[in-house]
């Protein structure tokens, strides 16, 4: 994950929920990318360092655990930038072009200047990534499978020119729910409409009540679907059957209020939210505890990538000394 800072409600159900339960079956390395930041956003360095801290606490926060995973950051192992430097050189420049979010993201950002080298390049970084591990497997979203497809080919090309050496990964794409911003756009932080982890309790409430309903309840007999209403979406994560089945007919009855409809599903909410806002409240007075795990993390991760460099570096026949 890029170094963002505060994650949201978003987060929580499309990725963490999903890493959490990622970490209870397998081994895993979770990092934050803090040098894919720079292939956007190479001009904006300042925030790095103090969003990765706040990205990492919420990690913590939310349970993602150290004793289980190894949580790391990138630039902490700079072997992902010697496999990326020896990769680039066998990855056809027309894999890249053809790399869908190459154009999206050139189209989407027109105020930044993505005619970089490193953006064209940073599916190799991704691939780097992945292989030092031998990963069998990343937690990615669908628009990421291009990515994971490329970093096959590219392990593919490398084992045939110098023997096998990396495993292919496979994207594990897990079911997420829709998680709509308050005011019923996709939530992101860049839109203003993010409910945050680190959100008092009465600000999450606030954010939550007015999140955006079915346009058609403009007063309160009008009857509404719940299926055309963003903040039902929060009411199929968190509430029982029992409780969506009442809200249901009560919104097609118009027998109950949005307001009073979706405090249910705001104390619903709050379970889990409360405990991750108190665990984060205290992680935040500790940072040296988050930094500590983040050099624990690169210490584990680094004797793994130069366990495979070494493999790497003998199968090239290009490499000195590990330093
Ligand atoms: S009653 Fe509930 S489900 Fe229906 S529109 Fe209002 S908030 Fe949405």
């Amino acid at each position: 994950m890029r170094p963002t800072g505060r994650l949201h409600l978003g987060h929580l159900l499309g990725t963490l929920h999903n890493w959490k339960r990622l970490q209870e079956t397998s081994e895993c390395f979770f990092f934050v990318a803090d040098w894919h930041a720079f292939t956007t956003d190479y001009d904006r360095s300042e925030g790095v360092e103090t969003n990765t801290i706040e990205m990492v606490t919420d990690w913590l926060a939310v349970g993602i655990d150290p004793a289980r995973a190894t949580i790391f950051r990138q630039s902490g192992v700079p072997e992902h930038a010697e496999l990326h430097l020896l990769l680039s050189m066998i990855t056809p420049i027309g894999w890249l072009e053809r790399v869908p979010t190459y154009k999206e993201m050139q189209q989407q950002l027109p105020d930044r200047d993505l005619s970089t080298y490193g953006f064209l390049g940073y599916p190799v970084l991704q691939a780097a990534d992945i292989l030092m591990y031998h990963a069998a497997g990343v937690p990615v979203g669908s628009d990421q499978v291009p990515h994971v497809e490329l970093t096959r080919e590219i392990a593919r090309r490398f084992n045939k020119m110098f023997g096998e050496t990396f495993v292919e990964p496979q994207a594990l794409l897990a079911e997420a729910p829709r998680v709509p911003g308050v005011d019923g756009r996709k939530m992101s932080k860049s839109y203003n409409n993010a409910v945050f982890l680190a959100d008092s309790a009465e600000d999450a409430k606030v954010k939550l009540s007015r999140m955006a309903t079915d346009p058609r309840r403009v007063r309160r007999h009008d009857r509404g679907d719940p299926d055309d209403c963003p903040a039902y979406n929060l009411h199929r994560v968190y509430c029982t059957p029992e409780e969506l089945a009442f809200v249901t007919q009560g919104c097609r009855t118009a027998d109950i209020g949005c307001l009073e409809c979706k405090q249910i599903m705001i104390a619903r909410a709050e379970v889990e939210l409360g405990p991750i806002r108190e665990r984060r409240a205290a992680l935040a007075r500790r940072p040296d505890d988050v930094r500590d795990v983040l050099a624990t993390g690169v210490r584990r991760a680094r004797a793994e990538a130069r366990r495979t460099m070494a493999v790497v570096r003998e199968r090239v026949g290009v490499g000195g000394e590990d330093t």
